[in-house]
């Protein structure tokens, strides 16, 4: 009996993890955290539903938090098999866990201060020495590659376009259930976004573990290059710095990479200072240059030609806290890209704290702001924001595009789908919230006909 039961990103975006058995061999795909709301955080404390020992594999899709975040706890209870993951993947791996972990034990410290935990003292999900342990499991597979995992199972990882390393994961059984082939897709890319390939053009499965995060969305279609030169030159009108307070990982070297393209075509200021202010982004961008490989055609022929892809005019990069401080000093014509992406923490804070007040400044949000973070009440409109126990005017211009987005809306998921020479015996729409979902299912049912099945939480199906 094949069966696949449903751990997480089921009615909700975050907490990935599907765990398929076929009696002989126990397989968990994706190992994500449940983050944002308290009420889905809170589902990371609760017992795993399955013995985690009795699990074989563990083969992960991308390395965000969401889909890579719970593996210290799996390993912490009782995993000890192989965990598969793409080499871009393992070494994003290497920065991220050790980072969640490192928030987690400030989280908790933070709560023992304040004595509003429940538990006493409050503990981290994970420490940073067992986030380390955990990157010990990890086996880096490329991409196309089959591997067996039984006399009946095999995988095989392709490239998503997501973010750095990120794969569809497809299994197959060869024997006893019709030889069935199961694709998840992880998160869904899109086509053309700098640095990454497409995503790969699946044409069958039996099963589709689909994607749902922007089923009731379509992105703005203005080209990101535009986009960045207009805010560059508008900032540079003003007279003062351009914030971008970025996500660590991919946002960070997108917006790079463009700026190096604007600047090359003489499309802004060629002289603009470009700083990144953020240890992890910086980890990050070497990262992304170690892994040609995964880069699209366009990004190669340059690498190719001994250019940088991610090296604009007049960059710097600033690794240590005066080094940071120092760039209060600017005035105009620069740019500072630091994280995190919603204002919640990190060296943003103090750029903001510095600038959000000088009506000269703009601040540039390039990523999703969740409710309740500091960046979402400043992209609502908040006249004050409290900052290092401060009440601060926000007089700064605020500008948010969304056409850095790394998921595929509905319109470019369809798309993707179209390439499917039969339609899946069944799709099932998962890491999205439940409108999000319902929508991607009627558009799917719009323009291909196929049914979607939306799955609830802890449900198990039989697919043979
Ligand atoms: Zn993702």
């Amino acid at each position: 009996m094949l069966t696949l039961k449903f751990l997480g990103a089921a009615e909700t975006v975050t907490g990935s993890k599907f765990y398929l058995s076929d009696e002989k061999t126990n397989i968990l795909i994706d190992c994500g955290l449940f983050q944002g709301l308290k009420e889905l955080r809170i589902r990371n404390r609760n017992p795993f539903p399955i013995p985690p020992a009795s699990i074989d594999y563990c083969i992960l899709t991308h390395a965000h938090i969401d889909h890579s975040g719970y593996l210290p706890c799996l390993i912490k209870e009782g995993f000890r098999g192989k965990v598969f993951t793409t080499p871009s993947t393992s070494d994003l791996l290497k920065i991220m866990l050790p980072d969640s972990a490192h928030l987690q034990e400030e989280e908790a410290k933070y709560a023992n201060k304040k004595g509003f935990s429940k538990h006493k003292p409050a503990l981290p999900l994970y420490t940073v020495n067992e986030a380390y342990e955990s990157l010990k499991y990890i086996e880096p597979i490329n991409y196309n590659k089959e591997i067996s995992l039984s006399s009946n199972c095999s995988f095989k990882f392709y490239d998503a376009g997501h973010l750095l390393g990120s794969a569809f994961i497809e299994i197959k059984f060869k024997k006893g259930f019709g030889s069935q082939k199961l694709l998840f897709t992880g998160d869904l890319g899109r086509y053309n976004m700098p640095i990454l390939k497409n995503p790969t053009t699946i044409v069958d499965a039996d099963y589709l573990i689909l994607e749902s995060t922007y089923g009731n969305r379509i992105h703005s279609h203005i080209s990101i290059y535009e986009t960045l030169e207009y805010v560059i030159n508008e900032s540079i009108k003003r007279g003062g710095c351009l914030l971008i307070p970025s996500f660590a990982i991919g946002r960070t070297q997108e917006i790079l990479y463009v700026i190096r393209e604007l600047q090359e075509k003489k499309r802004i200021l060629e002289n603009i200072e470009v700083h990144i202010d953020s240890p992890m982004a910086i980890e990050a961008t070497e990262i992304f240059l170690r892994h040609p490989e995964d880069h699209d055609l366009e990004t190669q022929a340059m690498e190719k030609g001994g250019k940088s892809p991610l090296k604009c005019d007049n960059f710097h990069i600033n690794r240590s806290v005066e080094e940071s401080k120092s760039l209060n000093l600017l005035t105009k014509n620069a740019v500072i890209i630091s994280a995190d992406g919603m204002c919640t923490g990190g060296r943003i804070l103090h750029h903001l704290y510095n600038r959000i007040s000088n009506p000269k400044t703009t601040i540039l949000f390039v990523g999703f702001q969740a409710i309740g973070t500091r960046g979402r009440s400043i992209l609502d409109g908040a006249p004050k924001v409290k900052i290092f126990g401060e009440s601060l005017m926000v007089n700064a211009k605020i500008i948010s595009i969304d056409s850095f987005s790394c998921h595929a809306d509905y319109f470019e998921s369809v798309q993707w789908l179209k390439n499917f020479k039969n339609p899946p015996k069944k799709i099932f729409l998962v890491h999205g919230e439940p409108d999000a979902c319902q929508s991607l299912s009627e558009k799917i049912k719009e323009n291909l006909n196929w049914n979607a099945h939306i799955p609830k939480l802890e449900e198990e199906l039989r697919l043979d």
